[in-house]
Formats: C-alpha cells, structure tokens, sequence
C-alpha cells in the first residue's frame, strides 16, 4: 500500500491524504486551503487528478480545512461515497453551505468594489449551493465503533478524537497483497477535560503505521481550568474598559466552548451581565446540531444540562441571524461580547466588527484558536501594528488577548503522549503542522526510537 500526502503536509490547511491499495484508492479528507489569496484560489480550484479518481473519500471532521474541498471534488468528477459520522454529516449539511455563501457574497462584494480597477480579475467561487447538495448526495453516516468496509479488503472504524462533536479517528485495518496491517489516521485530536465533548480514545493496538496531526507539536497549552480565569479577566477587563469584545471563532466548537465557559462564569456570579451576540448564522445553525447530538456529551455537561437547562441559551445571548440584525450591533452602546465566524477572520460577519473596532482602543479581539500563516488572524498574533481588512490598510489600537487554552487541538504533550500509547510502531509521518512545530516533535520522537517522517506536499510513501 501506499500513502500520498497532497496536503496539510508542513503546513495546517487542506487536509488530503490518499490511502492507496490494490483494491482501490481511498481520499481521506478534502479540506479548503487557507492561506495566501491568490495561492489559494489556484490551490483550491485545482484538485490532482489521483485524489478526484479515488474510489472513496472518508472525512474526519466537519471543520472546513478538512472537509471544505469535498464540493470541488465532486464537481471535478469524483463519483465515489463520503464516510462520515452522522454529527459530522449534520454539521457539513450547515457548514458546506454556508462555505458556498460566503465565497459567492464575498466574491459579489470584492467584484463590485474593485469594478473600476483595470488590473482587478473577477472572483469567481470555488463551488455554489447546488454543488453543495450533490456532493452531501454522496455522504453515508457511519456511527463510532461500527466497522465498515470503503473497498474490498479494508475495514474501517471511527473512534471519537475528542476536537470538535463528530470529529474522527480513522483506523483502517488492511489485507494487502498477504499483508495485514492497521493504520490509523489520528485527524485533529483534541485534548483531555475540554468542554462539552467526550475525550479521545485512545488508539486500538497494535498499530502499524500512523499518520498524527502536530498542530501544536511544539507547544504546551495552559489547563482547561485556566480557560476560565483567562476568560474572566480578559471579559472584566473589557467591561471596565468600556468597549467591545470582538472574538473571531469558529463556529463548530469554540463558539459553543466560550458560551459554555460564560455560561458557568456567569451562574458562579464571576461575571457582571454583559449582552453576548452570536453573530453568525452558522454558528446559531450549529448549535441546533449539537443539541441534535447529546450522544456526543460528555458527563460533566450532561449534569450541567440537567441542573441549568440549555447549555447554550442564557440570559444575555442574543442569537443575530440577518444582515439587518447584525448591523444594528453597532449601534449597541457600551460594553458587549461579539462572537462572529470565521475563525481565523478571514471572511464572513467578524470582518464587519473587526473593521469598526479595530482602531478603538477601547475595543479587544480575543484571539481563540490556531490561525494559519498569512491570515488576518494570524496578524493579530503577531501583534501586527496595522492590517488589511478588505484591502485597506488599518491601524491596530484595540487590545489583542490571544488565549490558547481554548485550544480544540492536543498540545505538545497530548501528541507525545499518544504516540506513546500507540506502542512500538513501524513508521510515523506528521500532518498538519508548520515546521516550527513539527521539527522539535519530530525531533523529540526520534530520540525515543520512534521512526517518524515529516512529508512534504507530493510526497509519495510506500508501506510494507
Ligand atoms: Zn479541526
């Protein structure tokens, strides 16, 4: 068998991992490439031929640098079933659509800003709302545990990763050429004691090969109890200040993290009452399917669902579902928390907040999450003095609160120690991860005798 890594290779966007064996070809993931704009667009428009010919795709997780591509695929001409499980069908019936929205509305936008400008070339998006539908025609849900057979001679089986409701582990157990082996592909991994979800599982011995995520190979996060404190000095801190609270989140998982977090802040009496605006459709649409998926709990927040009802309706959330709403927040005098996708503020409704905050010094972003190279996200990281939004040029004065206990991904010390827990292995290859952070694991990992690989893009591997 073979593995060809043709993306999230050195790099954290557009997971695409092809499984290669004599029965057929197997895509695992088919995510949006995040990154530079005109690189994107072309890396993202033009998918290789291998990956649109696989017989299958399996996704992981719904988080669109995973499965944001899957559209294109289809478009392209891939033919074949999508294995998901069935949180993760839900949340890409949402998610994939909204993906659709967003290109055709931003490129709508930019197309007619820039009319005037002879050097600009038209946007066109990458795929539409009826591309969405025919590619969620070709998903089949598959629950954790239940094994299932994608081509002759595989079996595969979905383990809860614990990174956001639905997400994925993949083990594939498969008979090639005499040869039985298991590989498992880790997807994202979340980290033990997150809110909301179960925790990961851990790995089924023994395992042959792994192909892990090193999102953070290199990094430890603070405690999960940290997240709280964090949180509650950065609100109170934005309060006193008298401004707005501009957090950029995701809308699967740490929108709903942050609200439970506030939730139980504000039911200890450590918070004043402040209006919370959910001001992003898809994040109200998503919340709908985590209360569809209680199965998906973990024990904690099931007694919290007992004792105060809804985890994610409180007094003070205001859910904004039209543009009209949406705009009306600025005209919202003194203190509040807007909690707006996209995650790494690349497009959608936190662009709006963030170019009327941005230069008030009152004002805080509160960066939640990992954001990639060359996002506007990533600027705020790198306390970047001014930013484009939009392609103008603006001024940073309000304060940036980056704060990774948040983190829906494993630190550090969460991959090292689910290498170990994977026992002794014939190879490992890391995904998903910058060089910064995959060296120091790589190199950590070698010197405990691990075989470890770091692929490039195009890399081709042969396994025995
Ligand atoms: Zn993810």
């Amino acid at each position: 068998m073979r593995l060809r890594f043709l993306g999230a290779a050195q790099e954290v966007t557009g997971s695409l991992l092809l499984v290669e064996v004599a029965s057929g070809t197997i895509a695992v993931d088919c995510g949006m490439f995040q990154g530079r704009r005109e690189e994107s667009r072309q890396r993202n428009r033009q998918l290789p031929a291998e990956a649109i010919h696989a017989d299958v795709a399996i996704l992981t997780h719904s988080h669109i640098d995973h499965s944001g591509n899957l559209p294109t695929l289809v478009k392209s001409g891939f033919t074949g079933s999508i294995y998901a499980t069935p949180a993760t069908l839900d949340l890409c019936a949402y998610m994939l659509r909204d993906s659709a929205r967003i290109q055709t509305g931003d490129a709508a936008y930019l197309n007619r800003k820039f009319q005037n400008d002879p050097d600009w070339i038209p946007i066109v998006p990458l795929y539409d709302e009826t591309d969405v539908l025919q590619a969620l025609e070709r998903f089949v849900a598959i629950p954790y545990h239940h094994a299932f057979e994608p081509l002759p001679g595989v079996k595969a089986t979905f383990l809860n990763s614990g990174h956001i409701l639905g997400s994925a582990q993949l083990v594939l157990d498969i008979s090639d050429n005499g040869h039985s082996r298991r590989l498992v592909v880790s997807g994202d991994l979340g980290r033990q004691g997150l809110p909301i979800i179960r925790d990961p599982e851990p790995p089924p011995l023994p395992v042959d090969y792994l192909v892990i995520e090193s999102t953070y190979g290199n990094r430890l996060h603070g405690t999960v109890e940290q997240m709280h404190d964090d949180l509650e000095r950065v609100v109170k801190d934005s309060v006193r200040r008298g401004g707005k609270l501009i957090v950029p989140a995701f809308a699967v998982g740490r929108t709903q993290e942050i609200l439970y977090v506030l939730h139980g802040l504000f039911k200890a009496g450590r918070l004043p009452a402040i209006p919370i605006f959910i001001d992003s459709p898809l994040a109200i649409n998503v919340t709908e399917v985590f209360r569809l998926h209680p199965e998906c709990f973990d024990a904690e927040t099931r007694s919290f669902l007992d004792e105060h009802g809804d985890v994610f309706s409180f007094q003070g959330v205001r859910y904004v579902r039209t543009p009209e709403e949406s705009m009306e927040i600025n005209r919202h005098a003194g203190p509040a928390i807007i909690i707006s996708a996209s995650g790494m503020a690349e497009a959608g409704r936190v662009l709006h907040h963030l170019r009327n905050h941005v230069g008030d010094e009152r004002s805080t972003i509160l960066i939640v999450g990992f954001m990639a190279q060359h996002t506007l996200g990533r600027r705020f990281v790198e306390r970047r003095p001014r930013v484009k939004i939009w392609g103008l040029e603006r001024d940073v004065r309000a304060r940036v609160e980056v704060l990774n206990a948040f983190s829906a991904h494993a630190d550090r010390g969460d991959l090292l120690k689910y290498v170990e827990a994977c026992g002794a292995m014939r190879r490992v290859f890391l995904v998903h991860g910058e060089p910064d952070q995959q060296g120091p694991l790589r190199a950590t990992l070698a010197e405990r005798g691990v075989c470890v690989h770091v692929p490039e893009r195009g890399d081709t591997i042969e396994l025995e």
